[in-house]
């Protein structure tokens, strides 16, 4: 069974590949200062997806945050809401989430 640590070692590889990922995804943002109308055009619909996958890897920055600051005050692996232990297979899949099953909507 996996302990607290464990999940946290977890939490902070995700944290740090999505870092890396959205560094990558602004500096590709970035170089796209260009050219003529129809490499503009192509570029910026490549921009909208690229922004689309900025946004969600910051909201999941955000959770995984908030998941190590449970781990560091000693709340992590119980619901935020009603306070009971989520359990081992959730955590498994969802090592970021503030929920139990009964409270995820
Ligand atoms: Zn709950």
């Amino acid at each position: 069974m996996a302990t607290v640590e464990d999940r946290e070692a977890i939490l902070r590889t995700r944290l740090r590949e999505l870092e890396h990922r959205l560094l990558g995804i602004e500096a590709e943002l970035d170089s796209h200062s260009s050219k003529d109308w129809e490499e503009l055009a192509v570029e910026r619909e490549e921009d909208e997806v690229l922004e689309g996958m900025g946004q969600s890897g910051r909201a999941e920055i955000d959770r995984i945050r908030a998941a190590l600051g449970r781990v560091a005050d000693g709340s992590y692996g119980f619901c935020v809401r009603c306070g009971e232990p989520i359990s081992d297979e959730r955590l498994d899949i969802l090592p970021a989430t503030p929920f139990c099953r009964n409270c995820a909507v």
